[in-house]
């Protein structure tokens, strides 16, 4: 009644220049409309009141979908970290607040003792799966399906680091992205023919900056987020024409810097090639005699490195079957570098290492040493900022509702790295629901569902 109440108010003091207050206090002591006739048949005051007691009803009726009770919520971009509810109507997420009242909602999924997160963004993937058995990532076996490997970990959102390149973008997309729940999003390898072979990879003919921006600003602005570099044994020439390819289109170019032979500097790339927003993946990588580390043979972080992520360049972890090393990422954390992202680097020589999954790659930083929330910040909102898409990575009202929800084990665990060396833990998260644009698609324990039993009442 006081949004009634509100209206009348309004709607008299906006279209009328006479006093409202005693037709407004009559109406709400007596059941009887006191206004003149004229006012009554008053066309826009038809309408206003049919209006007024339409938003009044439905603002007593379920208008939530889907309540998420009682979880603590982890929304780094929102400075969130308690017990707050997540109310989801269609794909949206339509309120977040401190008890939203069981009324509301259609259906309450009680969630005290979980953890509630965005969606993650895994920003390094490989999913342009198919079967040209010539080709190693680019439509090939290499390259995994997204939903069979997202949703168990919690991820909703993967960025494709380069697998496709301008020539072969369309039927990436044909064949995967259009077909996936899970939301794909990639970044364009500047070699055309993207990951075909590490030969086809070397190609400087067939790196063209031009084609590369116009697929992406022109063709797919709302897929295409980057570009990537990667591979390459020569000397800064990919690199520099990725760069020039990502200020043709105004977007990051993420560089997989490590198969030169001798080593090319890491101090060049990060303060003379790259942009502040570029992103150097496989950060925790060693791989001494191919590419240079960013921890030395004393375990002592390099000075420039520190100077690198201040300059804005972005770092990450990108694990894969063969980048990520204890001995590099422990003496880091150590000493204060944390990446900025964290993500996989998933496919289907990587998955079966050290990393996992993604849930299993977050416990491993909370076990050296990173809160929870400091790892929920770089698989959500630090992605999403760094690919520029800042309607991802949060629980905003109004945004997908792509949520995930963890538990969080206490126990003794063991983590690897992908030089069969491990460390010990005391914490793991498992992923109990993953939620993407408003629908359940992973349920691991059946939070979501009745018991069997209720198909017969
Ligand atoms: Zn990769």
């Amino acid at each position: 009644m006081p949004l009634f109440k509100q209206f009348f108010l309004q709607y008299f003091r906006y279209t009328s220049r006479i006093n409202p207050f005693p037709f407004v206090k009559q109406l709400l002591t007596s059941h009887s409309l006191p206004m003149p006739l004229p006012y009554l048949l008053n066309k826009s005051f038809t309408i206003f009141l049919l209006s007024s007691l339409l938003i009044c009803f439905s603002g007593n009726a379920q208008d939530i979908d889907l309540l998420l009770k009682g979880g603590h919520v982890i929304d780094p971009k929102n400075g969130i970290s308690e017990t707050i509810d997540i109310g989801i109507t269609g794909k949206n997420i339509v309120k977040i607040a401190k008890n939203i009242p069981e009324n509301t909602a259609k259906k309450t999924i009680d969630l005290k003792g979980y953890y509630v997160t965005p969606g993650l963004i895994d920003m390094h993937v490989h999913v342009f799966n198919g079967a040209d058995t010539e080709s190693y990532i680019a439509n090939a076996l290499t390259s995994l399906p997204p939903d069979g490997f997202t949703f168990r970990s919690g991820v909703t959102t993967v960025v494709d680091a380069g697998s496709s390149g301008w020539r072969n973008f369309r039927q990436f997309k044909a064949q995967t992205i259009d077909k996936s729940q899970t939301r794909v999003l990639a970044l364009l390898n500047i070699v055309g023919t993207g990951m075909y072979g590490r030969l086809e990879e070397q190609d400087v003919t067939d790196m063209n900056p031009t084609m590369t921006a116009n697929m992406i600003t022109k063709m797919f602005p709302d897929i295409l987020v980057g570009i990537k570099s990667a591979h390459y044994w020569g000397d800064f020439t990919q690199v520099d024409l990725a760069v020039e390819a990502g200020k043709l289109a105004e977007v990051p170019v993420m560089v997989d810097f490590g198969e030169h032979q001798p080593t090319n500097s890491i101090e060049a790339l990060f303060m003379k090639h790259l942009r502040p927003g570029d992103i150097f993946t496989h950060t925790f990588s060693y791989g001494p005699n191919n590419r240079e580390t960013i921890v030395d043979e004393d375990l002592k972080v390099k000075p420039f490195v520190f100077e690198a992520q201040k300059r804005g360049i972005k770092f990450d972890v990108g694990h894969g079957g063969g980048a990520f090393s204890f001995r590099q990422a422990v003496p880091a954390i150590q000493q204060g570098f944390l990446p900025d992202v964290i993500s996989s680097d998933l496919h289907s020589q990587s998955m079966n290492s050290g990393f996992k999954d993604m849930a299993n790659l977050l416990s491993k930083f909370m076990n050296m040493g990173l809160t929870m929330e400091e790892v929920v910040l770089r698989a959500t909102w630090n992605p999403a900022q760094v690919i520029n898409r800042k309607d991802l990575g949060h629980l905003d009202v109004g945004t997908e509702a792509d949520i995930a929800i963890f538990t969080l084990r206490k126990g003794d665990f063991g983590f690897l790295d992908i030089r069969k060396t491990k460390i010990d833990g005391d914490k793991r998260l498992e992923t109990e629901m993953t939620i993407r644009a408003g629908r359940v698609v992973w349920d691991l324990n059946g939070l979501s569902v009745p018991y069997w039993e209720s198909e017969f009442k």
